[in-house]
């Protein structure tokens, strides 16, 4: 235990060393918590890997003079890692890029409440936890979008369920089941439509499918441009990267597809967040909190959005032009932790529809 435990310190030390460039002579993780100044620095364990949130992180050092050492891995990782450090754990702040992963970390116990005048009122209810353990900080909708010279925008579907007509049959691309976005997309048609609807959605869509599943969603956007098929299923910051993209084959593959928000004459568009915490045992726990309030402050979701052409969760922030361009939706009102608990559901769900 003790071996393991000094190990993870070694390693998380070594990481954090690598991540910040601090000399090794600091002995960072080893001094007891209590003689580390409060509120002087911050942990962030983040799966968010976008170089455009640098510049945030540092302003946000320069406002406070709390300094953050950042850890950068995949959210399954992450969370992990999380675990097995328990209460030794130097995580102040964990960031994922979806629900299902920051609310797997609550059920884990992992998470603590915050509770934030600033967070309350800047995130709307929907996109964090009731209990107040994680608060979005960013969202992107899942949208469909279709080949512009095989589908007329008349003829294109106007709702998640129309995707299973078998008029689509071979026509539709859309990414593994394994990936946590549709298994969320799948939690809130479970929560709309009931366990049955959803299994024989499920089952229509993977009848649907081109071919099988593979690679992420720019690889569906390509595929639909290039006439692989006439319709896919994505987030939507992927298509608003290829618009703003500085290739030049990218806006290319972008302008030949239109987009649709999906279900806006009833529940809206199922969105999904990135999602920030207050680790269980934040050895900063003071900063932690002024950090997801600073991420909320409109000149930071201006950039933490806009770096990955995400939606702000913040109203009235300025987007991008292309972002701009999409036009406003109605977003899915249910609350972001609903679909995340049933996400082992819509995975068996999937399973069982044959959707790879
Ligand atoms: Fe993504």
């Amino acid at each position: 235990m003790t071996d393991t435990h000094s190990h993870l310190e070694a390693e998380v030390k070594r990481r954090i060393l690598m991540t910040t460039g601090l000399s090794a002579g600091l002995g960072l993780m080893l001094m007891p918590r209590r003689s580390q100044a409060q509120g002087a620095t911050l942990n962030l364990y983040s799966a968010r890997h976008y170089n455009t949130d640098e510049a945030l992180y540092g302003n946000f050092a320069d406002l406070t003079g709390i300094k953050i050492n950042r850890i950068d891995a995949e959210p399954d990782p992450l969370v992990e890692r999380l675990k097995a450090e328990g209460d030794r754990s130097p995580c102040d702040v964990l960031i994922t890029t979806d629900a299902g992963r920051i609310e797997r970390a609550r059920q884990l116990g992992l998470l603590q409440p915050v509770s934030s005048a600033v967070l309350a009122k800047a995130v709307p209810a929907h996109l964090r936890d009731p209990d107040n353990n994680w608060f979005g900080v960013s969202k992107r909708a899942r949208v469909i979008l279709f080949n512009k010279a095989k589908v007329a925008a008349s003829a294109a579907p106007q709702n998640y369920e129309d995707l299973a007509d078998p008029k689509w049959k071979g026509k539709i691309l859309i990414r593994s089941s394994g990936h946590i976005y549709n298994q969320s997309l799948v939690g809130s048609l479970l929560a709309a439509l009931g366990p049955e609807k959803t299994e024989a959605w499920a089952k229509g869509v993977a009848g649907n499918l081109a071919r099988p599943p593979r690679g992420g969603d720019t690889d569906q956007i390509k595929g639909v441009a290039a006439g692989e098929a006439e319709i896919c299923i994505v987030n939507t910051y992927y298509y608003v990267t290829l618009m703003r993209s500085k290739k030049a084959e990218d806006r290319e593959v972008a302008a030949k597809v239109g987009l649709v928000f999906p279900n806006q004459s009833n529940r809206g568009t199922h969105v999904n967040i990135s999602g920030g915490a207050v680790a269980k045992h934040a050895p900063n726990r003071e900063a932690a909190v002024k950090f997801l309030e600073y991420l909320v402050s409109p000149p930071a979701q201006k950039y933490f959005a806009e770096g990955n052409s995400e939606y702000p969760v913040v109203a009235g922030v300025e987007l991008s032009a292309e972002l701009k361009s999409l036009g406003t939706f109605k977003e899915d009102q249910l609350n972001a932790r609903v679909y995340a608990q049933n996400n082992a559901e819509a995975l068996k769900i999937m399973d069982r529809a044959g959707w790879k």
